[in-house]
C-alpha cells in the first residue's frame, strides 16, 4: 500500500504470507516514516551492491547489466530447485566475468551447517566479502563460525532472517553468531528502531531494502543515510528487479550509488497498477486489524 502521512508518501508492504502481528511491525515502520521528521544524516549518497538471482550462468552478464557499474554483487544461492555445483558454478563464473567485484553470498538459511561449511571451503580464492545466512538458525550460525574457525576457513557472516524475524533482534550480536548485521525497515518497526539496533549490537551495518517500490526502498536510503557507520554497500539497488515501479524514475544506481530521496509516486502509474477492488479491499482490511494490534 502507497500512502501519504503529515510528511511524506509511505510504503506498507509486508509479504502476502505474513501473519497481522508481523505485518503490524512493518506498519509501525510505514506510519513513521509517514508522519515523523527524519534522523539527521550523514551522508547525501549510498553505495550499493547489483544482486543475481539464481540464473543460468550464460545468463549472468545480461541479468547484471541492469546494474550498470557495480563494486559488489550479491549472489543468492541455496534456493529450490539448485543445487551446490550450480550454486558454485554460477559464483565462479560470476568471479570470472567480473574479477573486480566483491561477492557476497546468500542463502536465505537453506544450507545446512555440513553444506555450508563445504561451499565455504570451495570459495576460499574468491573476493568473498560475506556470506549472508548460510543456515536458519542463531544455534547453527554459532556452530558454522566455530567449525569455519577450527577448519582455517576466513569468512565473515552475516545474519539477515535471524534479525528480522527474531523476537529479540540483539541476540545475535550478544552470541556471537555473525560479524553483520542485515538492517531492513519496515521489518525492524522504522528507522529509529533500526538505529537503536545498530547502535546497541556489535555487528557492521547493511541496509537492505524488503523488494519494496522506489517509494519503500526510499525508508532504506534514509536509514542508511543516519548510520553513523556504514562500511559496506547497501541492499538497495533493487527497483531493477521489479517489472515496473510507481516513481517515473525508479531508484536505479548510478556509477553503484544511489542518491538519497524522498521520491514522489506518479498518479498515472498509481493508477495503472492499482489492484482490482476484491484485493483492495482484503488490504484495507489487512491495514485495519494491524492498526488495531499497533493500538492495542
Ligand atoms: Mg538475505
Amino acid at each position: 500500500m502507497i500512502f501519504k502521512g503529515s510528511e511524506r508518501f509511505s510504503e506498507f508492504s509486508p509479504f502476502l504470507e505474513y501473519e497481522d502481528q508481523e505485518s503490524a511491525t512493518w506498519l509501525k515502520a510505514a506510519l513513521e516514516y509517514a508522519n515523523e521528521p527524519l534522523p539527521a544524516q550523514h551522508r547525501t549518497k549510498i553505495a550499493v551492491n547489483a544482486t543475481l538471482p539464481a540464473v543460468r550462468p550464460d545468463l549472468i552478464s545480461s541479468v547484471l547489466a541492469s546494474f550498470g557499474t557495480f563494486g559488489t554483487v550479491k549472489i543468492k544461492i541455496g534456493g529450490a530447485g539448485s543445487d551446490l555445483e550450480q550454486d558454485l558454478a554460477r559464483v565462479l563464473e560470476t568471479n570470472r566475468l567480473f574479477p573486480e567485484a566483491k561477492i557476497r553470498l546468500d542463502a536465505n538459511g537453506c544450507f545446512s551447517v555440513a553444506d555450508a561449511v563445504a561451499f565455504s571451503q570451495k570459495i576460499t580464492a574468491l573476493p568473498i566479502e560475506y556470506f549472508e545466512q548460510p543456515v536458519a538458525t542463531i544455534e547453527e550460525l554459532v556452530q558454522l563460525r566455530h567449525q569455519l574457525q577450527a577448519s582455517g576457513v576466513e569468512l565473515k557472516i552475516a545474519a539477515d532472517e535471524s534479525i528480522r524475524k527474531a523476537v529479540d533482534p540483539l541476540e545475535v550480536s550478544r552470541l556471537g553468531a555473525a560479524d553483520i548485521a542485515v538492517l531492513k525497515v519496515q521489518p525492524l518497526g522504522g528507522i529509529r528502531s533500526a538505529l537503536e539496533i545498530a547502535r546497541t549490537s556489535s555487528l557492521a551495518p547493511v541496509i537492505s531494502s524488503a523488494l519494496e517500490s522506489s517509494i519503500g526502498i526510499a525508508h532504506g536510503l534514509q536509514l542508511a543515510a543516519s548510520m553513523t557507520d556504514l562500511d559496506y554497500a547497501c541492499g538497495l539497488a533493487t527497483a531493477s528487479l521489479l517489472a515496473a515501479d510507481v516513481v517515473t524514475e525508479p531508484l536505479i544506481p548510478t556509477n553503484g550509488f544511489l542518491e538519497v530521496t524522498e521520491p514522489v509516486p506518479d498518479q498515472e502509474l498509481l493508477k495503472q497498477f492499482a489492484v482490482d477492488a476484491e484485493t483492495q479491499a482484503s488490504w484495507h482490511q489487512r491495514l485495519d486489524r494491524c492498526l488495531a494490534l499497533l493500538e492495542a
